[in-house]
């Protein structure tokens, strides 16, 4: 059977009834209805239902079909049947027509699976296997299998088309597309760096790139003019849900432009990008200060998809009465709050008191809450009584209030614990009251960023990177509160509160940069050190330039509207940064250490984490970064013993050649006797009155969780 005569799975339609076509495939899902067998073929382009028909196919191919199992791989030959009226199947494109096979080879038998590939039903109306409920762990071990799974296919797949999609734009626009190295200098964006040593250079590193910043403005000054790469960037990071070690971004900068020419392009190839998944944005993108943005969503990526704004009433209670704000603003404090509209139905005095006062609130940094609700043409609440008529008239006025309105404030000294703590509970309102519209996408430019935020040690650091552009260069390097005021020329291209990307105008005058590096504390010697080459670059003639980084993993998961960024990443690391497929990061032999160096640092001095190995608890505790209070010790000492022993169970230590997975052997048990109940509990909606947010009969948890 010559596989250049083949025809694919999901091409084959009525128009070719008659006809003779050669398959090649995999067994998707299979019948046997006495004799009669029949195959879901499926290959990329989608699935065919083969026939084995005892009148019609050889004996010995029928007897090898009954032998076939879900996901052999075979190629077959026959021809194109319409289906009997009734029997056809709407879950597939070819559900009109059926292939009676005559000939069949198998190219390559399969295993057991470790769980179901197939999602298309066989007969209309039947449900589909599908594997929604797999572990993603289970997924990721053999993601080849998942690879199979039609969703998945479909995932890689648009993500190429928007890849294609973006090299086509920024080609039609005079950009190049540039490789820069892999094994490279340390790029300060903020992350710990991966390292690779050198066995040529021993004791010497590589450090895989954060971003590939400096070397794109290298291209600049190369006079390259315009530049892109679907760079792959590695940061250590503490692991966050959502985050990979490595990511790939769409990496761009261009010579002799400005902030304009980046928005222009940016959104227009934003909007071309979305359009591929269905999705229209309309331009010009809305644009927003970082000011402005903490001072109305207290986050610097505003969720622009509800309302909620922050409202600042703190001049209202200038001469208030009410001792607590009374001596907040006496420190200098402020007080704002949030309108929400028409909800009084959903937040009760006990939902607004018991749970948002008293736990989630607090549970997000704020010390308190208040809380008023509109009715009868009046603000209630349990304090209303310490505010005077004219306070309360004039938050009537300044929240546009109308009965069924509820209004939440919090009032704090410092203006960041009010931003930050109204800025949650707006996000948690908003899920809660179910005030976000799924099909929704609002995307917005965050910009003016401050240019540098202070460090513990009473120092400055760049907010973004130390090659990004002030707003202006008269200031004084050594003036760390005149340094905290100045702003960048860094944007942020944000979409439905989830930061896809940002960049800036950078810096092309070699004093300029020295003299951010010296705010920054880097001593002339460590400019040579660390930057060396960089500076001296500018000592060439380097073009005003500026550009730009998405996150590709982000967009691309944003446009499929998929639950992780690792639905759209075809080998992704775990939540543990580790590849259940292939098992890295692994240990190395001695030799291998030996050779490149390692097994001698050099020094006597301390590996940072080594005086931690002595204890269980220290180690568990420098690992995951979260420091352990001497008064929690005794407690968790237990805990982690018990957690110890449960180890120990699950492990060799049992006695098991292999660790086991499960305590008990794993199946499927009813309990005898017991008629399904529910609970009271839940009958009455008790079971639920305290969950932060609900939809139908399940509590939702916060999407950080996943
Ligand atoms: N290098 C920056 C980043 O990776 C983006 C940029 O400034 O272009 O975040």
């Amino acid at each position: 059977m010559s596989f250049s005569l083949r025809t694919f799975c999901g091409s084959v339609k009525v128009e070719h009834v008659g006809r003779n076509v050669q398959l090649c495939g995999w067994v998707d899902a299979y019948r046997d209805h006495g004799g009669l067998i029949f195959i879901h073929l499926r290959d990329r382009s989608g699935i065919v239902q083969i026939v084995f028909n005892p009148e019609i196919t050889p004996r010995e191919i029928c007897e090898k079909a009954s032998s076939l199992r879900a996901e052999y791989c075979v190629s077959v030959e026959g021809a194109v049947k319409k289906r009997l009226a009734g029997a056809e199947n709407p879950n597939i494109e070819t559900g009109q027509v059926e292939v009676v096979v005559g000939r069949m080879t198998i190219l390559a038998e399969s295993d057991p699976l470790p769980f179901a590939i197939s999602d298309k039903a066989m007969v209309a109306g039947a449900e589909k296997a599908g594997s929604e409920s797999v572990s993603e762990e289970l997924r990721l071990q053999y993601r080849y299998l998942d690879i199979r799974r039609p969703a998945m296919h479909n995932n890689l797949l648009l993500r190429h088309k928007i890849f294609q999609c973006v090299r086509r734009f920024l080609d039609e626009r005079g950009f190049v597309e540039v490789e820069t190295p892999v094994l490279t200098m340390s790029t300060p964006e903020g992350a710990r760096d991966y390292l690779v040593p050198s066995r040529v250079h021993p004791g010497n590193f590589y450090a895989l790139p954060q971003s590939p910043q400096l070397f794109k403005q290298l291209l600049m000054i190369g006079g390259l003019e315009r530049y892109f790469q679907m760079a792959r960037c590695f940061r250590d990071e503490d692991l966050r849900p959502n985050r990979q070690p490595e990511f790939t971004q769409l990496d761009l900068e261009a010579s002799f432009i400005d902030e304009e020419f980046l928005y222009d392009l940016i959104e227009e190839l934003t909007v071309q990008m979305f359009a591929l998944g269905g999705i229209s944005l309309s331009r010009p993108f809305p644009r927003m200060t970082y000011a402005e943005a903490m001072d109305t969503t207290g986050s610097d990526r505003p969720d622009l998809r509800f309302g909620l704004r922050f409202v600042d009433v703190t001049d209202v209670f200038a001469d208030t009465n009410y001792s607590i704000f009374r001596q907040i603003l006496k420190r200098g404090g402020c007080i704002k709050g949030i309108n929400i509209k028409g909800q009084s139905e959903g937040l009760s005095k006990n939902v607004l008191q018991n749970e948002y006062a008293k736990e989630i609130a607090p549970s997000f940094g704020a010390k308190g809450m208040t809380w008023m609700r509109a009715e009868g043409g009046k603000l209630e609440s349990n304090i209303v009584q310490f505010f005077s008529e004219a306070e309360l008239a004039a938050l009537w006025k300044r929240f546009d209030v109308q009965d069924g309105d509820v209004l939440i404030m919090v009032a704090d000294p410092s203006y960041a614990i009010v931003t930050s703590a109204l800025g949650q509970l707006r996000l948690h309102l908003a899920n809660r009251l179910g005030l976000i519209p799924e099909d929704l996408f609002c995307p917005l430019w965050v910009t003016e960023f401050p240019l540098f935020e202070a460090t513990e040690e009473g120092g400055v650091t760049s907010s973004h990177h130390p090659f990004t552009a002030p707003d202006r260069t008269d200031f004084d390097p050594k003036n760390a509160e005149e340094l905290l005021g100045l702003r960048s020329r860094a944007y942020d291209l944000v979409m439905n509160g989830e930061e896809l990307g940002g960049g800036s105008i950078r810096i092309n005058s070699r004093d300029l940069q020295r003299k951010i590096f010296s705010a920054l504390g880097l001593s002339e010697e460590d400019m040579r050190e660390k930057f060396g080459f960089f500076l001296t670059a500018f000592d060439y003639g380097a073009p005003p330039h500026g550009g730009l980084a998405l996150g590709m993993d982000r967009v691309v998961s944003m446009i499929l509207k998929t639950p992780s960024i690792r639905d759209v990443i075809a080998f992704p690391k775990n939540r543990s940064a580790g590849c259940p497929l292939t098992g890295a990061p692994s240990v190395v032999k001695q030799e291998q250490l030996a050779e490149l160096g390692l097994l001698n640092l050099g020094g006597k001095e301390v590996l940072p984490g080594a005086a931690e190995k002595e204890n269980l608890l220290d180690r568990v505790s420098w690992v995951s970064r979260i420091g352990i209070d001497p008064a929690e010790r005794s407690v968790m000492e237990e805990v982690l013993s018990q957690a110890e022993a449960l180890a120990g169970i699950a492990g060799k230590e049992a006695g098991n050649e292999e660790p086991i997975r499960s305590v008990l052997p794993a199946s499927h048990r009813t309990r005898p006797g017991l008629d399904a109940k529910r609970s009271e509990l839940a009958e009455t909606g008790k079971l639920l009155q305290s969950a932060p947010a609900v939809k139908g009969n399940y509590f939702k948890v916060a999407s950080i969780l996943e």
